[in-house]
């Protein structure tokens, strides 16, 4: 097959699964079921036909809006599949077929969930973050099924929970306000399961900080939401784990010979 025929189909594949990313976002956090009933506009209640659900070219040719009452659809959807579309591409460019490739990339669609959930109703859906730690640790069960590689895995999800829950607490001394929920917690354990009790949790709390703190400037700036306002943690969590997780090792050696750290 010529590659460029493998790369859209890895492109279109990923639409398709951001179409059910889409679903859990809008599902998960209001306590429907996945599965059913199938997809239907939620200002009519129309079921939604096969020609409505074409990833990316429905909402196009929709001009963005429901086929029946016309109310605008969330350029969210759009956006979504998009973004799917092109972890999945990143993922195939970077691991080719492999079963690790494919653990990473149903993990990219997991932070997507998180991400756009955390970010729209401040929450963390447990469903999503559970599926990310399971992908991680059958990336070690797949790579190495020993105790040793079980333990860093393991080790790992503890570490890495356990410092956003630090920091959190720290942050809650010294600002005297809630600085990190237990969600995020959630969120880096489930990290840390893919990364392990390794120095990879480094550039993964780095992209964070760096990430959030562009966020809430960025925030400030639109003043779309006040400064001084709660901005989940959550988005710069899974962007941060989305860029560790696609980064080739000489990027990551890089940010690791940065802190004198020794690299293998
Ligand atoms: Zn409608």
């Amino acid at each position: 097959m010529p590659n460029g025929f493998v790369f859209l189909l890895a492109f279109l594949f990923g639409a398709s699964v951001g179409s059910f990313v889409n679903v859990c976002i809008y599902r998960l956090p209001r306590r429907l079921s996945i599965v059913k009933p199938p997809s239907h506009c939620p200002y009519c209640g129309a079921n939604l036909s096969v020609v409505d659900l074409v990833p990316l070219l429905s909402y196009l040719w929709l001009l963005g809006k429901c086929r029946h009452c016309k109310t605008p659809i969330s350029p969210r959807y759009f956006v979504v599949e998009l973004l799917t579309a092109l972890s999945f591409l990143a993922c195939f460019e970077r691991f080719k077929f492999s079963i690790e490739g494919v653990l990473i990339a149903a993990s990219l669609s997991a932070l997507l969930v998180i991400a756009f959930v955390d970010w729209e109703f401040f929450l963390v859906p447990d469903e999503a973050v559970w599926a990310l730690g399971i992908f991680g640790f059958t990336r070690y069960l797949v790579s190495n099924p020993d105790l040793q590689s079980i333990s860093i895995c393991l080790g790992g999800a503890f570490l890495s929970g356990f410092i956003i829950w630090f920091i959190g607490v720290l942050g809650k001394l010294i600002f005297r306000k809630e600085a990190m929920g237990f969600g995020d917690v959630k969120i880096a354990a489930a990290v840390g399961a893919h990364l392990g009790a390794t120095w990879l949790l480094l550039p993964f709390f780095l992209f964070s900080v760096l990430i959030g703190a562009i966020m809430g400037l960025a925030i400030a700036l639109l003043r779309s939401r006040s400064l001084t306002g709660y901005i989940p943690f959550g988005p710069a969590l899974a962007l941060s784990a989305g860029i560790v997780f696609l980064s080739p090792p000489s990027v990551i050696n890089f940010v690791l010979r940065l802190y004198q750290i020794p690299t293998g």
